[in-house]
């Protein structure tokens, strides 16, 4: 889906009364077109005349509207940042970016609300650089039909399934698989079900260097 304005607005409030007992005030909401976030919270800090932070202001709550997500990962994006702005509004202190406070908040309603909150969706380019663990992924470079150059980062049980459902996809001209443990495609999610997320051809290209190009028995 593609959330609007109002959409979101309404889905703050009705989580703001089901998860944080209505005490979030409300915050400008934007669609953003970015590629590098799914939901990103900024705000300002307030600095006393020892240069220590008092509090935080001027918070906007932006979600990207780059990527067709399900409703479901819309609304635990909305979460998650208002789980950023929870923490930031109350200046409560914790150890990370996702530190202890997070994870604790971020349990609470999953178990509580049954939803499937994750700290994957890492919200700023600047969290998404720090993130260097070395996995090995497995992902397909696509060339749409519309022109574009789309990446699907795939669990790697589900490459097989994947990969078939793109050779029978319109959208689908051309689509070539690698695998690589290069940290950069950690930003994207693991994808079970075919999904394909625009990409900057010039960016990827600059992670495809060390990437090995995957054969396939037909
Ligand atoms: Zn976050």
């Amino acid at each position: 889906m593609t959330p609007t304005v109002g959409y979101l607005e309404e889905r703050f409030d009705t989580f703001n009364d089901l998860c944080f007992g209505g005490a979030l005030p409300r915050i400008p909401i934007k669609l953003s077109s970015a590629r590098s976030f799914v939901g990103r919270l900024q705000y300002r800090p307030v600095r006393d005349w020892r240069g220590r932070v008092v509090r935080h202001e001027d918070f906007i709550l932006r979600i990207s509207t780059r990527f067709d997500l399900p409703e479901a990962e819309v609304e635990d994006t909305l979460i998650h940042e208002m789980i950023h702005y929870w923490i930031a509004y109350n200046g409560i202190r914790d150890s990370s970016t996702h530190g202890r406070v997070f994870r604790a908040k971020m349990k609470e309603i999953n178990a509580q609300y049954g939803r499937h909150l994750t700290i994957s969706h890492k919200s700023t380019p600047e969290e998404l650089d720090r993130d260097t663990k070395v996995s090995r992924h497995y992902f397909c470079v696509s060339q749409l039909a519309d022109g574009r150059t789309a990446l699907t980062v795939a669990a790697s049980t589900r490459v097989g399934a994947i990969r078939r459902a793109f050779k029978w996809s319109p959208s689908v001209r051309n689509a070539v698989w690698y695998a690589s443990s290069d940290p950069w495609f950690n930003r994207f999610p693991r994808c079970r079900t075919p999904k394909l997320f625009p990409v900057d051809p010039a960016e990827l290209q600059a992670h495809l260097a060390d990437a090995a190009p995957l054969s396939f028995r037909r």
